[in-house]
């Protein structure tokens, strides 16, 4: 059966999941949703047996129905593949009384990868079967890993180009030497004087641009995201949570049925809408466990039923996570608001009006599935610290965000139900902040020598994606204020 996707601010045509990951952002400034959430055909021990790539065949086939087997098969073994560097894709420690989900063992070491891996070849695949004859341009906005990641899984991908936008004094030093030294003759790389908000604004903005689609369109090109917001991205992410919620099965770690939590590091609001997905398809995820850094906006829209981003934007060490407007949230409020285009619309434009929105009571009724807290900055480095003493494991500053909510959460609510916690990036990605939570005398140490200085007290192997930048040359340095952001893309396009 085909499963088609719509919009979440019209109830306008809908299109098909090779058309949804080619717009990537519906005409009407909305997302994509699926028309339904399609139910695993597969029982959970069948699933158990199979591998990663196995496994994440019969999830995406349940969404993309107009992929046929043979393209599907092959995007994902295109995917994921010896980039990652085990075979199990995304493996679990049991470490500290939870099961942390290592979703970092792709080419950037950091979970963009699981989607970004996969994301070129279903849009080249997508604009082949919709005979697209442009040139995809993919824009992205990030917040330190996307735009890496994105970079990566693009480079020298024929029929397409990359712009990347990052903030300029927002992202981690190894975050921005991994961008800036990024190979690809279709690559481009920009700083901008502003924080992460005001790039995916920015983005949105050349995006909606109904002027610039028609110039680009003359000259051979058009735009798509590999933001989190394509459903190309979103997608792939179901996957690792039910490879999870198999293997601990497989594993004897639960029995059958039985039901888990999760906890997830969040910025954007994909992969906890993911971890939605999975367990709106049958997977046994009882809470979902929402951790926010400083940038607390979804803790308290979760307590008052209000968002609201009109307060300061804080640089943490979760810089990845510093976001005040959770864009894949909006898939949720039109799933709670009843799958209402109009009242969604309602309350985005309030959101781009006003910088807040409220959902009304009954809304809010059907979220008693997700639980939101934060940690501030001090116990996010406390928890680092505090594991690493007791297991001898180092997890990286986004993680700790979710370990520490975790730990705030049993307190809270007694509950003893056996949770994976999710985690998000390597260590050697965020090494400063990490190594200076375990000890300060870190902190005047260069930041390859704290390298060699976490192999040396975790035993973890240094990643290639950190051996690959000590010595690269840097091949972007543009940096532009956020109004000349279209005037780059033209330029760089030769528009
Ligand atoms: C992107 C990112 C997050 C946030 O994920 P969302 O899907 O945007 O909520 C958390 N941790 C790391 C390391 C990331 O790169």
């Amino acid at each position: 059966m085909e499963l088609l996707y719509k919009s979440t601010r019209s109830e306008s045509k809908t299109v098909t999941a090779s058309q949804a990951i080619l717009k990537g952002l519906a005409e009407d400034g909305g997302l994509f949703v699926p028309t339904s959430i399609p139910q695993l055909d597969k029982s959970i021990v069948e699933l158990s047996k199979m591998t990663y790539q196995e496994l994440a065949f019969e999830v995406m086939k349940l969404f993309f129905t107009d992929f046929t087997e043979e393209e599907l098969k092959a995007c994902i073994n295109k995917a994921y593949d010896a980039k990652f560097d085990t075979e199990e894709i995304t493996p679990i420690v049991k470490a500290d009384g939870a099961y942390y989900l290592e979703l970092f063992h792709g080419a950037t070491i950091a979970f963009k990868d699981m989607a970004l891996s996969i994301l070129p070849h279903l849009l080249t695949t997508a604009a082949k079967k919709n005979q697209v004859k442009n040139e995809i341009v993919i824009l992205t906005a990030t917040s330190g890993d996307t735009g890496k990641a994105a970079l990566a899984g693009f480079a020298d991908v024929p029929g397409t180009k990359i712009i990347v936008f990052y903030p300029k004094d927002g992202v981690s030093p190894i975050q921005e030497k991994q961008m800036i030294t990024q190979k690809g003759e279709n690559t481009f790389v920009v700083g901008i004087n502003g924080n992460f908000d005001d790039a995916q604004t920015g983005v949105k903005a050349i995006f909606n641009n109904k002027g610039l689609a028609d110039e680009m369109n003359q000259s051979g090109y058009q735009f798509s995201s590999a933001n989190s917001i394509n459903i190309g991205r979103l997608i792939p992410q179901v996957v690792y949570y039910v490879y999870a919620y198999s293997r601990l099965l497989a594993n004897e770690e639960i029995c059958e049925n039985e039901r888990i939590n999760v906890v997830v590091p969040t910025g954007n609001f994909g992969n906890i809408l993911a971890a939605y997905y999975a367990k709106n398809m049958g997977l046994p995820i009882d809470k979902l466990i929402c951790a926010s850094n400083d940038n607390k906006v979804l803790y308290d829209f979760f307590i008052t039923g209000e968002y609201n981003r009109n307060r300061d934007f804080i640089l943490t060490s979760s810089p990845s996570m510093d976001i005040l407007i959770s864009s894949n949230l909006e898939r949720l409020i039109y799933k709670i608001a009843d799958c209402d285009a109009n009242k969604n619309h309602e309350l985005m434009s309030a959101l781009s009006k006003n910088g807040k929105y409220e959902i009304t009571e009954e809304m809010k009724s059907q979220l008693v599935d997700f639980y939101g807290n934060y940690a501030t900055e001090e116990e996010t480095a406390q928890v680092i610290k505090q594991i690493y003493q007791d297991t001898n494991y180092i997890i990286d500053t986004h993680t700790a965000v979710a370990a520490c909510v975790y730990k705030k959460y049993k307190t809270d609510k007694k509950d003893k139900t056996k949770t994976i916690v999710v985690s998000t990036a390597s260590p050697y990605k965020f090494t400063r902040s990490v190594m200076c939570a375990i000890d300060n005398k870190y902190s005047s140490m260069s930041d390859f020598d704290l390298v060699d200085e976490l192999n040396k007290i975790s035993g973890v192997e240094v990643p290639q994606a950190i051996e690959d930048i000590r010595s690269a040359k840097i091949l972007h340095n543009t940096v532009c204020e956020v109004v000349e952001m279209q005037k780059v893309v033209k330029e760089f396009l030769e528009m």
